[in-house]
C-alpha cells in the first residue's frame, strides 16, 4: 500500500499542531486533519494562564516546566518572541491540612524544576490587595506564571509547522481510524500513513477505541468562566489567585477580572450564584459587580488530571496525546517533543512511561 504521509495527526487544536511542528521541524512529513478550523476546540479561547505549579501533581509540573522554557525560547527569531506577561500564582489556604498538603507534595514539584514556596498571610495580601478579611493560614507563591495569548500560540505554531513543511488540513474530519493497517477514512476520502496521532482533545475516546487503546477518559467537562464589569480605576496588577477551599480562581484580564470556579454543570444559575457569593466573601471591595459569560469551552479530562501520551511502535504505528485536563495550553509544547520523540525512538529526557495508558493509571 503506498503512503500518502508518514505522520497523520488528527486535531488542530495548540496540541496537534505542537505535535505537528515538533514532527516537522525533525524533518518528518506530517499532515495534520482538523474538523473545523485551527484552535476552534477547547484551544478556542482559555484563561490564557500558563503557569509550572500543578499541586499534588508534580508529573504535570514537569511538563509544564518543560513548556515554558520552550515558550520563551520560541521560535528564536527575534520580534516574533509569544506573549507571556509574569504575574505569578498565588495558592492561598485556608486550612492547617492544606499546609501540610502543600509540604509533603513540596519535594516532589522541586524535583519537578517547579520554583515555588510557602509565603505567609501578610506577603499574599501584599502580593494580591483585593483580597479581604477572609480567613487565611498561609499561601504558596509561585512566581512562573504568565499571562499569555492562546490564539498567539496557536497561530505561531500553525506557522511554524507549515515553515517546517507540515501540510494543516482543515474542514477534514476523520470518520474512523485503522491503526493496524495506517489507514484514515475522512469525509474526504481514505489517507494512509506509517503513523497516526490522536490528539483530538475532548473528542479523543472514540478514536482511541478505534485504535484498541483502553483509555479510561472521563465524560469531558463544559467550563465557563465569568468576567466582572470594569474594576474601580486604580485597581492594582495582581497574581493569578486561587482560593483553594472554594476553587476561585481569578486573574486580572484588562480592566475586569476573569473568574474561573469549578464547572457550572446542570444548573448555571446557582452556579453562578455560587460564583458570585464566593467573589463577595474573597474580594469584599469587588461585590455587586455583574458577571457575564467570558467563554465556554469543552475540555478533555482524565482521572488523574494528567495527560496521556504514549504510543504503540510500529509501523504503522499509533501515538496520542489527550486528556490534558485543563492543563493543554501549560503542557503543548512538552507534548510535542515527547511525540516526537517516541515516533522517532529518540530519548525523551524524562519518564515518559508515566504518561502512558497502564494499569497503574487506569486502574
Ligand atoms: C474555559 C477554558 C479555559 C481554559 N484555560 C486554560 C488555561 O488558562 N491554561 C491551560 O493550560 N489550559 C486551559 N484550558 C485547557 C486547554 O484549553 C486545553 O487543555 C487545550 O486547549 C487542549 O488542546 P487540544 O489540542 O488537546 O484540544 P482542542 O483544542 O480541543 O483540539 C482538538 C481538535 O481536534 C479536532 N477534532 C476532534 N475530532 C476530530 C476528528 N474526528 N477529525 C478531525 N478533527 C477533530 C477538534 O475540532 C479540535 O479542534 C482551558 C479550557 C477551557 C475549556
Amino acid at each position: 500500500m503506498s503512503r500518502d504521509s508518514r505522520v497523520v495527526v488528527i486535531g488542530g487544536g495548540v496540541i496537534g499542531l505542537s505535535i505537528a511542528f515538533h514532527l516537522a521541524e525533525a524533518g518528518v512529513d506530517v499532515t495534520l486533519l482538523e474538523r473545523g478550523t485551527l484552535g476552534s476546540g477547547a484551544s478556542r479561547a482559555t484563561a490564557d494562564v500558563v503557569r509550572s505549579y500543578f499541586a499534588g501533581n508534580p508529573v504535570s509540573s514537569a511538563l509544564a516546566v518543560r513548556s515554558l522554557d520552550a515558550y520563551r525560547a520560541f521560535p528564536s527569531r527575534p520580534g516574533t518572541e509569544l506573549p507571556l506577561r509574569r504575574v505569578g500564582y498565588l495558592v492561598l489556604f485556608s486550612e492547617p491540612e492544606q499546609v501540610a498538603a502543600f509540604e509533603a507534595d513540596l519535594p516532589a514539584q522541586r524535583a519537578a524544576g517547579v520554583d515555588v514556596g510557602l509565603i505567609g498571610v501578610e506577603e499574599a495580601r501584599e502580593r494580591n490587595p483585593l483580597i479581604g478579611d477572609v480567613p487565611l493560614v498561609a499561601a504558596a507563591y509561585s512566581p512562573d506564571a504568565y499571562i499569555s495569548d492562546t490564539t498567539a500560540i496557536v497561530t505561531a505554531y500553525a506557522r511554524a509547522a507549515e515553515q517546517a513543511g507540515a501540510a494543516l488540513r482543515t474542514g477534514c474530519a476523520v470518520t474512523a481510524i485503522d491503526a493496524e493497517a495506517g489507514r484514515i477514512q475522512t469525509a474526504d476520502g481514505e489517507i494512509s500513513a506509517d503513523a497516526i496521532v490522536c490528539a483530538a482533545g475532548a473528542w479523543s475516546a472514540s478514536l482511541v477505541r478505534c485504535a484498541g487503546v483502553d483509555m479510561p477518559l472521563t465524560d469531558p467537562i463544559e467550563q465557563e468562566l465569568l468576567t466582572t464589569d470594569p474594576l474601580p480605576p486604580a485597581t492594582p496588577d495582581i497574581p493569578v489567585t486561587l482560593h483553594a477551599a472554594t476553587g476561585l480562581l481569578v486573574r486580572l484580564r484588562g480592566d475586569r477580572l476573569l473568574i474561573g470556579m469549578g464547572y457550572p454543570g446542570a444548573d448555571r444559575e446557582s452556579w453562578r450564584r455560587e460564583v458570585a457569593e464566593r467573589l463577595a466573601e474573597t474580594y469584599p471591595s469587588l461585590a455587586g459587580l455583574a458577571l457575564h459569560t467570558a467563554v465556554t469551552g469543552l475540555r478533555d479530562a482524565s482521572p488523574d488530571k494528567t495527560a496521556f501520551i504514549g504510543h504503540r511502535p510500529g509501523p504503522p504505528a499509533f501515538l496520542y496525546a489527550t486528556g490534558f485536563s485543563g492543563h493543554g495550553l501549560c503542557n503543548a509544547p512538552a507534548a510535542g517533543e515527547l511525540v516526537r520523540d517516541l515516533y522517532l525512538d529518540q530519548d525523551p529526557g524524562m519518564d515518559v512511561a508515566a504518561l502512558a495508558v497502564s494499569a497503574r493509571r487506569t486502574g
